[in-house]
């Protein structure tokens, strides 16, 4: 039957993958997890270990910087997307995530070390969907929703976060933050170099510096 052969189709998920289409999608189930989930059929998550140097630096750079204005304007306008809420999926997400007491510093520490992620790591998180719902993910995850029992089954319900959510939250973060990201970790960076240079210069001394600079 013509209707048979058309529902087997090849998924087109790029790197050639064998599976059949998921009913009327263009890609396999796998694929289309990974899309919903990471908003790009070769999305994955970041690891927890792979985060770690990231969120150690977010908190660092939140905690050096946090009276600068820019980063006050910042953590307003956090505050703001927890207050005035869209009418959809992503609404409910960070109603949720208010009444569970996220603050704007955890959104802000969240998002960096994701940006930061993408800064040094580019190929593993590209600067298209996968990073805005990395951004998304990393602020809808910061607190995990209530587990309740299935009513058709005693499995535990995997909660299912709409892409909307990931995508909406991405974005408002993407719209604003970047530029103040990438000023804070280059202050960072430079305040390090400067450091570097001072203990240099104590550990060789006027004579060496001299021959240097020749
Ligand atoms: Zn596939």
């Amino acid at each position: 039957m013509p209707m048979t052969l058309s529902t087997r189709r090849p998924c087109r998920a790029e790197g050639g993958c064998t599976q059949i289409a998921h009913g009327m999608s263009r890609f396999c189930s796998k694929h289309l997890k990974a899309i919903t989930v990471h908003g790009h059929t070769s999305g994955r998550a970041i690891r927890a270990h792979e985060l770690r140097p990231y969120r150690r630096l977010a908190a660092d750079l939140l905690k050096t910087y946090r009276d600068r204005q820019d980063t006050s304007a910042a953590l307003r306008w956090l505050q703001k997307m927890l207050d005035v809420l869209p009418e959809d999926e992503a609404g409910v997400e960070l109603a949720r995530l208010k009444s569970a007491g996220v603050t704007p510093e955890e959104m802000f520490c969240a998002a960096l070390s994701i940006w930061a992620f993408h800064r040094d790591r580019p190929r593993s998180l590209p600067d298209d969907a996968r990073l805005t719902f990395a951004l998304g993910r990393a602020i809808v995850r910061l607190r995990k929703r209530r587990r309740v029992f299935a009513r058709t089954s005693l499995r535990m319900q995997s909660f299912y976060v709409s892409p909307k959510a990931f995508r909406y939250i991405g974005l408002r973060i993407r719209e604003a933050l970047p530029v103040l990201f990438l000023r804070l970790i280059e202050m960072h960076e430079k305040a390090k170099d400067e450091e570097a240079d001072l203990r240099w210069l104590i550990t060789h001394g006027d004579e060496k510096a001299a021959k240097v600079r020749q």
